[in-house]
C-alpha cells in the first residue's frame, strides 16, 4: 500500500454562517497526480485554501505525511513540504521573473542546489528563461501561469496543489502547461493535487479524480473510468 501523502477527513469550512465545504474527504497518495472536478462555485477553490492554511476548517483533519496541518499557518504549512499554486496565478507584477522565482525558494538556505533548481525550471519554461529579466507583470497569462508553478517548485514541495490552472489559457496553452504538469509529476517525482473546470484534461492528465456539487464530493474514481461514465460525459464533458 502507498504511503498516503495527503488525507483530507470530514472536512468542513464555512464563510460565516454558510457551510462552503460539508464533510470532504479525500486522499492523495505518493506519486499521484489527483484532481478534483466541478463546476463555477462548486467549493474547489475553498478546498484547496483550506488544505493550503489560507482559510480555516470548523471540522475535520488535513493530514501531509501523516502530520496534521489544518488551521495552521499557510508559511508554516508550506515549509512542511505544499507548494499551493493559486488560481489567477498571483505573481508579484512588479518583480523580475527571475525574483519571483528566488522568492519561492526563499525558505531555502542551500544555494547551489537552487541554482540548480533554477536552471532546472528554465529548462521546463525556456519562455521564462528569455523573459529572465523582465517585471512578470509584462508576461501573458500562459506564461504568467508558468511562472506561478515554477514558484511553487523553487520551494521544493512534496506536494503541489494548483488552483485551476488552465484558466483563461487557450486550449493548445492548456495542453502545454498540462504536458508539463505530467512531466513534473513523473521526472521531478511531484506528487501533484489539482482542481479544474476543465474536465477533459483533469481527466487526461490525473490517475484519480473527485467530483465536487455544493462543497461536497459527489463521485470519484480512476480517471479513465470516470471519462467514460455517461453523468460525467454529460455533464462535465459536453459529450451525449
Ligand atoms: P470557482 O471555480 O468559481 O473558483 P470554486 O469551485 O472554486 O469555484 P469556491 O470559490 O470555493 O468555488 O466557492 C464555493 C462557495 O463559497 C460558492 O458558493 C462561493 O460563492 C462561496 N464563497 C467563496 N468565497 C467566499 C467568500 N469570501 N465569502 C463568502 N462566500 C464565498
Amino acid at each position: 500500500m502507498t504511503e498516503a501523502m495527503l488525507q483530507v477527513s470530514n472536512l468542513e469550512t464555512y464563510y460565516g454562517p454558510i457551510m462552503a465545504i460539508c464533510g470532504v474527504s479525500l486522499e492523495v497518495r505518493q506519486g499521484e497526480i489527483v484532481a478534483v472536478l466541478g463546476a463555477n462555485g462548486a467549493g474547489k477553490t475553498t478546498l484547496l485554501k483550506t488544505i493550503s492554511g489560507a482559510l480555516n476548517c470548523r471540522k475535520g483533519d488535513v493530514l501531509l505525511e501523516g502530520k496534521a496541518i489544518q488551521n495552521r499557518d499557510p508559511n508554516w504549512v508550506a515549509a512542511q513540504g505544499l507548494a499551493h499554486v493559486p488560481e489567477g496565478r498571483e505573481v508579484f507584477p512588479f518583480l523580475s521573473v527571475r525574483d519571483n522565482l528566488m522568492l519561492g525558494a526563499y525558505r531555502r538556505s542551500d544555494g547551489d542546489t537552487i541554482s540548480a533548481d533554477l536552471e532546472t525550471m528554465y529548462r521546463y519554461f525556456p519562455a521564462l528563461k528569455e523573459n529572465a529579466g523582465k517585471l512578470a507583470g509584462y508576461l501573458s497569462g500562459g506564461q504568467q501561469q508558468m511562472l506561478a508553478i515554477a514558484r511553487g517548485y523553487m520551494s521544493r514541495p512534496r506536494l503541489m496543489v494548483l488552483d485551476e490552472p488552465s484558466l483563461g489559457l487557450s486550449p493548445v496553452l492548456v495542453q502545454s502547461i498540462f504536458h508539463i504538469i505530467r512531466r513534473l509529476n513523473e521526472e521531478e517525482g511531484l506528487t501533484i493535487l489539482l482542481v479544474e473546470q476543465n474536465a477533459a484534461v483533469a481527466l487526461e492528465t490525473s490517475r484519480r479524480a473527485y467530483v465536487m456539487e455544493v462543497g461536497g464530493i459527489v463521485m470519484d474514481g480512476p480517471s479513465a473510468e470516470l471519462a467514460r461514465s455517461d453523468d460525467i460525459k454529460e455533464f462535465y464533458l459536453g459529450q451525449k
